[in-house]
């Protein structure tokens, strides 16, 4: 069986890409040749979203299956409590077993756009730590979770919920992934503050190479990041130029990583966002 952590036990910085299922067949191709391209790095694993409100729930069993048989990639799937009851679940996670995957991103997910509450589905569970539960009784998988360098957005306070975050750690998982940061000393404080809790297992810090002044404020506006001021400023004197704004997004991207590695971080997972060009710039430059 496959344990997240085993990709972190030795001194060497391990690498994992996330991606999310296109929204249609055509995107399949350029996304695998992002992932043959990307696989140059030998990647701890490839992880495959769950969409929101269990949109792609069919879509990420089968793209996470086609990764792992065609591209012999080890992948993660993405799974959230939302609109399944344990039923659904025991099946969905089964039969991606039997084929071989036993990785899995633990979430609760969010609710539904415009409301503000999580409601569980009858018989599903209400926090990430029940499904993870749930998921170490059944046996035989392994469980990364979502943590929050900037503290979650629905959480009455930071400290609360990195109690919720030791929750889901002492319910069994094996990792921390964290959200996507840009400012490299909310993830170096979260990492000390776990610590001092007494959550020991890795915590892999996500970093996300920007694209665009539109596509970062929508994805900080929902998850809750915020966009260092600086930063902020040079994508917005350069939002009629693409290229520009990809290249800040590599350069940042660039500099939080090489302070990462300076730390000893045990591995980066990046949001690549089904794109190749910009993760295998920084890698590249880290590697020269
Ligand atoms: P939880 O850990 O359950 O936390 C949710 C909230 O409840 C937090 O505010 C927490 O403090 C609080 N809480 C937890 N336990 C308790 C308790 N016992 N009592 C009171 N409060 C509690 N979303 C998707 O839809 N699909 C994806 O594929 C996906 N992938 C992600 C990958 C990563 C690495 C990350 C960081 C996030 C991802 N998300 C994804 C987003 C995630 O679903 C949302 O952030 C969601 O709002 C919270 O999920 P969670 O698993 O962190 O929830």
């Amino acid at each position: 069986m496959t344990h997240f952590q085993d990709f972190y036990k030795k001194k060497q910085l391990r690498y994992s890409f996330e991606i999310f299922p296109p929204k249609d067949p055509q995107g399949i191709e350029p996304l695998f040749q992002a992932l043959r391209e990307l696989s140059v790095f030998d990647p701890a694993f490839v992880s495959v979203t769950y969409g929101a409100g269990g949109s792609t729930r069919q879509w990420t069993r089968d793209l996470a299956l086609r990764i792992h048989q065609e591209l012999k990639q080890t992948t993660a799937f993405h799974f959230t409590c939302v609109g399944s009851s344990k039923k659904q679940i025991l099946d969905y996670v089964t039969r991606l077993k039997e084929e071989g995957l036993n990785l899995v991103v633990a979430l609760r997910g969010d609710p539904p756009q415009g409301i503000e509450k999580f409601v569980p589905s009858p018989d599903g569970f209400q926090y990430a730590s029940q499904l993870v539960a749930y998921l170490k009784e059944i046996n035989g998988f392994s469980m990364a979770v979502a943590g929050y360098p900037e503290g979650h957005i629905e959480a009455k306070s930071k400290e609360e919920d990195l109690i919720h975050l030791k929750e889901k750690v002492d319910s069994g998982a094996d990792i921390v992934i964290t959200q996507l940061f840009f400012d490299n000393s909310d993830f170096f404080d979260f990492v000390d503050q776990t610590r001092r809790i007494g959550i020991t297992v890795p915590i892999i810090p996500g970093i996300m190479p920007i694209l665009s002044l539109k596509q970062v404020e929508k994805i900080t506006s929902m998850c809750g990041a915020k966009i260092p001021s600086d930063l902020h400023q040079e994508l917005q004197e350069n939002q009629e130029n693409p290229e520009a704004m990809k290249q800040i997004g590599i350069t940042h991207a660039l500099h939080q990583c090489r302070e990462l590695v300076k730390k000893k971080v045990p591995g980066i997972h990046f949001y690549t966002l089904n794109r190749s060009a910009s993760t295998l710039a920084i890698l590249q430059e880290l590697h020269r």
